[in-house]
């Protein structure tokens, strides 16, 4: 493996011309670091607007009572603020948002690393394996999903996962981790265990491939479902090994269930720790991409609860690095970044001036994977339900009135037009119910075009501050690691 001289070119030194900027007001980059990152982090919280990360620490302070505390990534000393347009609209996806911050290219809404005319681009983990180093990605979501898919594989479309699993093997990818064995096993299989979140383990290829094997052919370890969660726990990594550790049937379970559910699923601080143990035994560094994949989620069905506990799961990934970079602070580079914001998240509503985030803590449930499909024709089932799970005493007629219009949707089989995900009525009636109560409103069930978040410490974290654009994000970093990017 290669092994760079780590030390910047005197080009990427900018002179600061104190006269120039006080008459002009311009701001400009000051390059002070002589150094090339070793060891990168790259997290990407799908999803994570300023709303969401605000959110999330305004209930560390209540859960705590120290009004102090703050999420670690609102702690590093780079701060700055990114806009997520893609190529053909002003509301990113996940896919044309991580394609800009994987390439430093825009294209269109659904494209994984490819130009809008389908021509594949370089990315930021194709670079780091030429230039000799190890790399990872950690997700949430399946291993398939637009984030990771645009680091190390290229499609058209973002749904083609099949294919995309496909990509990964020869990707040279040393540590994956997340969710989505269903594009990776052969059509038709059946599996004596479960998933580690107790789902049963199919497949939704259309061909006979077992890609576990062939990733376990090419030298990786394998954890897969409810046993390779077991063993990835209990798993030391030793230098040269390669990892594929894939352990639920779809995405991994929301941080909210993952806990109150008691799943054997590893955290993403624990996927993101093992991570860090496997590729930091690689003398030419590495390039760890780590997402918080459903904080997006939760958005999109305006489940607030589950989006702070997402968020905070991601803080807690992010902690992990952070303690790396303590112990190498001058070899270590941590971005932290959203792709985008997702359901419009307003804190206040109409003419209130308050947040009241007391509701949230008695919130133990997701509202897509664990409260859907609860309300099932009883209607003071699901009312006990929701103050069992929800904490929902006391209800208002209020209240019960837009509960009672949810629940005779159901019962009548039927959405409404702009639930345009099909979500479950009665769920949705008692997120809104929840979000009331909280005084949080939310604009949409999609994603929004509103700029968002950016920290970064450590190696070159300097350049990254200011107003930017998610495209900038990718080419600084490969200006540092002198990377040859596509464009
Ligand atoms: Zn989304």
């Amino acid at each position: 493996m290669l092994n760079k001289k780590r030390i910047l070119a005197l080009s990427m030194v900018f002179v600061l011309l104190f006269g120039t900027l006080a008459a002009s007001g311009d701001a400009q980059t000051i390059q002070q670091t002589s150094q090339m990152p070793k060891y990168v982090f790259y997290f990407i919280g799908d999803g994570l607007g300023a709303s969401q990360r605000q959110l999330a620490e305004y209930y560390l302070r209540q859960t705590t009572g120290d009004n102090s505390v703050k999420l670690t990534m609102n702690t590093f000393p780079i701060a700055g603020i990114n806009t997520t347009y893609s190529n053909d609209t002003l509301v990113t996806d996940s896919a044309a948002a991580g394609t800009a911050l994987a390439t430093g290219i825009k294209t269109n809404n659904g494209i994984i690393s490819q130009t809008s005319d389908g021509k594949n681009v370089k990315t930021l983990v194709e670079c780091a394996e030429q230039a000799g180093m190890a790399t990872g990605l950690v997700t949430t979501t399946r291993i398939t999903h637009a984030t990771p898919a645009v680091f190390a594989s290229h499609n058209i479309s973002r749904n083609d996962e099949n294919a995309i699993a496909v990509d990964y093997l020869d990707s040279g990818v040393d540590f994956f981790a997340g969710g989505g064995l269903r594009n990776f096993l052969p059509q038709g299989w059946k599996d004596a265990q479960t998933d580690a979140a107790g789902n049963t383990i199919k497949s939704k290829r259309k061909d006979d491939r077992n890609l576990l094997n062939e990733f376990s052919e090419s030298g990786y370890n394998i954890f897969y479902g409810m046993n390779g969660a077991q063993n990835f726990k209990k798993y030391t990594p030793k230098e040269g090994d390669k990892a594929f550790a894939v352990f639920t049937y779809s995405h991994n379970p929301y941080e909210i269930d993952r806990v109150n559910q008691n799943y054997e699923v590893p955290s993403l601080a624990q996927m993101t720790e093992k991570a860090i143990q496997l590729l930091s035994k690689d003398a030419d560094g590495f390039f760890l991409m780590v997402e918080g994949g459903r904080i997006d989620h939760a958005c999109h069905i305006n489940d607030a609860a589950g989006s702070i506990q997402d968020t905070i799961a991601f803080d807690d990934a992010i902690k992990e690095a952070y303690e790396f970079y303590l112990t190498n602070p001058n070899e270590t580079l941590i971005v932290v970044v959203g792709d985008h914001e997702t359901g419009g998240m307003g804190l206040g509503f109409a003419t209130n001036y308050f947040l009241d985030l007391n509701q949230l803590e008695n919130v133990k449930v997701s509202a897509e994977d664990q409260m859907s499909g609860k309300y099932k024709g009883d209607r003071e089932e699901f009312l006990s339900y929701l103050e069992q799970n929800c904490g929902l005493v006391n209800i208002t007629a209020d209240e019960l009135t837009a509960l009672n219009k949810a629940m005779d949707l159901v019962d009548a089989e039927t959405i409404r037009p702009e639930n345009g995900y099909k979500y479950d009525e009665a769920a949705l009636a008692a997120e809104y119910v929840i979000a009331e109560r909280v005084n949080i409103q939310w604009t949409t069930y999609a994603h929004t075009g509103t700029a968002i978040p950016m920290s970064a410490v450590g190696v070159g974290a300097e350049n990254f501050g200011g107003f930017k654009d998610n495209t900038d994000i990718a080419k600084t970093m490969a200006e540092l690691m002198e990377f040859k990017l596509s464009n």
